[in-house]
């Protein structure tokens, strides 16, 4: 009798042709080193092998479809690894039109950021749900702070340690000086709210300490820069945790 199940096979890869479309299509991938980039194809391969993508309302995930998602969903994890994104089984991505976002978490311990169209939601203990319209912006009209899949894997690290409140499971002393750091910077954030004055970065992270992370996870894969200057320390920690944003501008030689 054979016991096989410690020689699963490794998932099929992404086929190369429609990788380099994913690489064509969601642009910020390009300044990723060719290290990277193949990390990056091997980790999401291996995320279409270990989730279900399902759509809604008739949208049609295609195969290009598919493989942008994963290349979304899987950007953060490219330095953590993909064991951070297992633990929940299903993408769900339905036709979406505006990104108007508004926060509850619910009884159940669930986050909900809605309005009249759902820009992304992730379930404590079941999947994450985005709008296909939200990541079509994303690709054809980057803007600084906004990403939802980002956004929503954000939150899925956050509960890395079993809690969504803003601090994803790290080692003793790095989870001390996370929390002071965004603690201090969440509390600035709110001040100037409350002052009245122009907001750094989305407001929207001043709604509660996990939309602060996953705001600030957002920036740093769009605008590391923008982070940088509104919040250098919260910066470094982004840095340290997601590794260096590919759009972090090279150091000069
Ligand atoms: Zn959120």
């Amino acid at each position: 009798m054979f016991n096989r199940w410690w020689r699963r096979a490794p998932p099929p890869p992404i086929e190369s042709t429609l990788w380099q479309r994913v690489l064509q299509r969601h642009r910020r991938l390009r300044r990723l080193s060719a290290e990277d980039q193949q990390t990056l194809h091997q980790l999401a391969s291996q995320f279409l092998a270990d989730k279900t993508l399902s759509a809604t309302h008739g949208l049609e995930l295609t195969p290009l479809r598919a493989a942008l998602l994963a290349s979304y969903a899987c950007l953060p994890v490219l330095h953590l690894g993909y064991e951070w994104l297992q633990g929940w089984r299903e993408l769900i991505v339905y036709p979406g039109q505006f990104r108007v976002r508004r926060h509850e978490i619910d009884e159940h311990g669930v986050a909900h950021e809605w309005d009249d169209e759902l820009a992304g939601e992730a379930w404590e203990r079941g999947p994450v749900v985005v709008s296909w319209a939200d990541v079509l912006a994303d690709l054809r009209w980057p803007q600084a702070g906004f990403d939802v899949v980002v956004h929503e894997i954000a939150h899925k690290l956050d509960l890395s340690d079993g809690a969504m409140d803003g601090v994803p499971s790290l080692p003793r002393e790095q989870r001390q000086r996370w929390i002071e750091v965004m603690q201090t910077a969440f509390d600035d954030l709110n001040l100037r709210l409350d002052r009245g004055e122009a907001a750094p970065i989305d407001d929207y992270a001043a709604e509660a300490p996990e939309e602060f992370f996953a705001v600030c996870s957002e920036y740093h894969f769009t605008a590391p820069q923008q982070l940088s200057a509104a919040y250098p320390a919260v910066a470094e920690l982004m840095t340290a945790f997601y590794g260096r944003s590919p759009l972090a501008t090279v150091p000069a030689a």
